[in-house]
């Protein structure tokens, strides 16, 4: 048995019929990231006294013959923005390089109540901010599939661990793409919610508005099944939906005939990759031959997309951001001697450059005299780009999309370029400015062999059709 590369529902198996154990998977799953992370970089910090204990417990569950928990066992890895009881979170920065959180996130504390077992905290762009991982203060992470490119951003570190069988599955935080652009680039499924399906709270904020928590799996029913586990009301975070959460695994059973799938033609115009657009064009054929209905759609706002996210995504997180002060949270500059000097060398230490061009950014966006033409403006935006989709839902399904305009590109390529950067944003960030859910599955491989992801949207909390739609593109 590859230990290494199980899905979520043969290790559980597996462990439950004690034909491997939950220690002997955590064990082979340090041996591999002792062996291959050195050139991957995908973990910041590892807890391996705690995963051996967790695990120990669910041996000793299946030994006495008790039925595990969905999770039972599972070697999981959590995007290092999730705040973890007494195992640091450093949210890729230098602001918190010592900080242990006092309490556990949600969507983590479910994971771990459904008896997953923690392996460690994945590296990210600092605060998630990014689309290469290349603005971690610690190292980039090198996408497993070809080590000289990136595995994409922010959730890079939870895409390439799942992709080098270095984790069974991992969390991941979306606020612009940030799981579906990183599970394209290295050939995993990643899956963004509906906003409010999961609960924020113990997520470090970006833009509070945009940041959603979801799973990175190897196939689309171990996405339903991390789903299953971690949506759901929270009674500490109000954002979240008081709506039942549909057993998705269940609901993959139903076929697609005569799902009516829209295209919208403004995601395959100018700058899209042949590579990619073949890809997600015989995705779409395959839907088509199992009974879809594909139908053609616009989103006539999409080109004001970017500008919008990048004035809204930025101002709250100037906003969110005001809090690391050197007072409250890890690092504090040793060098000041009056208190305004202490915040300003803390902050101006702390936080790495894209961080700080994205605070002021913000700040700029928010102030008095340029509110109303930032700010507001991009409010307003948002609300087009919102009815676009309503418009569109009204006579589909569901979309089909590329999630990248590229496959993964050279690390140092796009670094220096923040402008580029953004643009590689283009397909995934209109999902967080709506709120709608939004998955990318890999499609099929290309000549040059570097996975491609084809990204279906839908429904608010319509979770269930896109998985459906997503497992049988796989
Ligand atoms: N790449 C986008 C950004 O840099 C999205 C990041 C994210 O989803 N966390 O803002």
């Amino acid at each position: 048995m590859d230990l290494n590369h199980l899905t979520v529902d043969a290790a559980r198996t597996a462990i439950q019929e004690r034909s491997t154990s939950s220690v002997a998977l955590v064990e082979s799953f340090y041996t591999r990231i002792q062996k291959e992370d050195s050139q991957i970089g995908a973990y910041l910090t590892l807890c391996k006294e705690r995963a051996v204990e967790q695990a120990e417990h669910i041996d000793r569950m299946a030994a006495e013959g008790k039925s595990l928990p969905p999770l039972g066992g599972i070697p999981v890895a959590i995007k290092d923005v999730m705040c973890t009881r007494g195992v640091r979170t450093t949210a890729g920065s230098k602001i918190l390089e010592t900080f242990i959180p006092p309490f556990t996130c949600t969507a983590v504390r479910r994971m771990e109540e459904a008896g997953a077992v923690i392996l460690g905290k994945l590296n990210c762009d600092e605060f998630a901010m990014g689309s290469s991982n290349e603005n971690s203060a610690y190292k980039p992470v090198h996408n497993p599939r070809d080590l000289e490119r990136v595995p994409g951003g922010s959730s890079g570190g939870s895409a390439a661990a799942v992709a080098a069988g270095m984790a069974v599955a991992t969390l991941g935080s979306d606020t612009g793409g940030s799981i579906r652009q990183p599970a394209s680039f290295c050939g995993v499924v990643g899956l963004k919610p509906t906003y409010g399906r999961v609960s924020r709270y113990g997520l470090i904020a970006f833009a509070s508005s945009l940041d959603h928590i979801g799973p990175l799996t190897r196939t689309v029913k171990d996405a339903a099944l991390m789903l299953r586990t971690i949506a759901g009301r929270d009674p500490m975070d109000s954002t979240s939906a008081d709506i039942p959460v549909p057993d998705y695994v269940a609901e993959l059973q139903k076929d697609v005939r005569s799902l009516r799938i829209g295209v919208p033609k403004e995601c395959f115009g100018e700058g899209l990759d042949s590579e990619v657009r073949a890809s997600v064009e015989a995705a779409i054929q395959k839907l088509a031959g199992l009974g879809c209905e594909v139908i053609p759609v616009s989103l006539p706002h999409s080109p004001y997309a970017i500008p919008a996210y990048y004035i809204v995504a930025t101002a709250e997180a100037s906003a969110n951001l005001a809090r690391f002060d050197g007072v409250r949270y890890g690092f504090r500059s040793a060098e000041s001697r009056t208190l305004s000097d202490m915040y300003r060398k803390t902050r101006d230490g702390g936080f790495g450059a894209e961080v700080k061009r994205r605070i002021m950014l913000g700040t700029y966006a928010l102030s008095a005299g340029y509110y109303d033409a930032y700010y507001l403006k991009a409010q307003r935006v948002r609300t087009l780009l919102t009815r676009d989709y309503e418009e569109a839902f009204q006579k589909v399904d569901a979309l089909v999309t590329p999630a990248s305009p590229t496959a993964a590109f050279k690390l140092g390529e796009k670094s220096d370029d923040p402008l580029a950067m953004y643009l590689a944003d283009i397909y995934t960030v209109t999902a967080n400015l709506a709120g709608i859910p939004g998955i990318s599955v890999p499609g099929a491989p290309t000549k040059s062999g570097l996975p491609i992801g084809v990204q279906i949207l839908g429904k608010h909390f319509d979770e269930a059709t896109i998985l459906r739609l997503a497992q049988a593109c796989e």
